[in-house]
């Protein structure tokens, strides 16, 4: 299927590994301009090279607004419209309740929420000027079941599903479609962090997933991209679970 992204551009944020990394990597396979972004230069220079010429980065700080401003200030001299946006950042820490400090719930509140809504924000004018644009947040599959032990994804990740389904409503005068992707456990080095913690972490992991395994980067990549095409044009307000059957509830 030709998901119409060739000569389409997008920004892709905390980019330089991961999942974020997963969605650049399948956006330039098919052909769209990539602006990455992410806090250390040597990472990002390293993701940009492996990516190709359809990528370029910036340095930023997502947690930080004045970052943010200054990233989408200088993208915009350099273009005139943006085809969508992929928002993504760093994991807020784990803990649980009687362990985390109001420093915790802040910083966790800057870097989950904020970023997510000072990036669509700063963007806004840009992805106004496109003929399909869209802005898609990843988030978590803590937004539809808790994980133990990250209270703070629990509870702040919500919040970015409940900011996509109104603004779902208020960006639809500006042909501006906006989505949620909610990984599972998909295996990036954030996940292979968390699984060499024990021997049976993976196993204690797979046991809860119908499909009886951790998803790999290029499962997840593609169906950002997808959601992010125009092929994906009716799809708005969604949020799309790629988590092989973990969250199991009915709705
Ligand atoms: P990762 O650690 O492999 O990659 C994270 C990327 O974010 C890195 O490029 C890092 O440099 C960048 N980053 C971190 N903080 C940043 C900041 N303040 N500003 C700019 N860039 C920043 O993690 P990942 O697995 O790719 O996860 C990405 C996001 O998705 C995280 O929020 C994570 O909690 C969430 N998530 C991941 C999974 C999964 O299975 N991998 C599942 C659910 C949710």
């Amino acid at each position: 299927m030709d998901l119409d992204l060739k000569d389409r551009t997008f920004l892709v944020t905390a980019a330089s590994r991961g999942l974020g990394f997963s969605v650049a990597k399948a956006l330039v396979n098919e052909g769209a301009e990539v602006i990455i972004c992410g806090r250390n230069e040597e990472s990002l220079k390293k993701a940009t090279s492996s990516l190709g010429e359809l990528a370029e980065y910036y340095v930023a700080d997502l947690s930080k607004k004045e970052d943010v401003q200054s990233l989408v200030k200088k993208i915009a001299t350099n273009i005139l419209l943006l085809d969508g946006l992929f928002v993504n950042a760093g994991g807020p820490p784990p803990g649980t309740f009687s362990k985390l400090t109001d420093d915790d719930w802040r910083k966790a509140f800057d870097l989950t929420l904020m970023s997510a809504v000072w990036l669509t924000r700063e963007t806004i004018p840009l992805l106004k000027m496109s003929d399909s644009s869209s802005i898609l947040f990843s988030t978590s599959v803590s937004v539809k079941q808790p994980i133990d032990n990250l209270l703070l994804s629990n509870a702040i990740r919500p919040a970015v599903i409940g900011m996509m389904r109104t603004l779902a409503t208020e960006l639809a005068p500006d042909y501006i479609r906006v989505n949620a992707i909610c990984p599972g456990y998909i295996q990036t080095e954030r996940v292979d962090e968390l699984l060499s913690a024990s021997e049976s972490a993976e196993e204690n992991i797979t046991v809860k997933i119908p499909l009886k395994r951790i998803g790999k980067p290029d499962e997840f990549g593609p169906v950002a991209a997808f959601l992010m095409s125009p092929v994906s044009s009716y799809i708005h307000g969604a949020l799309l679970l790629v988590d092989g059957g973990l969250y199991q509830g009915m709705m």
